[in-house]
């Protein structure tokens, strides 16, 4: 009897799926914040990988508003 499990779990895709890095305000604490937790969740065998988490972590930074900010982003 020959159990064929072909369902093996793919520990060969890291780095095929990988976000693009998002662009963090270089003066923001909240940018520099999110992308903090978007490296650890971008990394893989760390506790916090989780890349569906990362997205919307890329998200948030890209979101973010600098009202502050010198000239307006068009
Ligand atoms: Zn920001």
């Amino acid at each position: 009897m020959a159990l064929t499990t072909t369902q093996r779990s793919p520990d060969s895709t890291a780095g095929t799926g990988l976000p693009d890095p998002p662009q963090p305000a270089p003066n923001c604490d909240v940018c520099g914040a999110l992308i903090q937790q978007w490296r650890q969740a971008t990394e893989v065998g760390s506790p916090a990988y989780d890349l569906s988490h990362a997205v919307d972590l890329a998200i948030e930074i890209r979101r973010h508003p600098h009202n502050w900010k010198k000239g307006r982003t068009t």
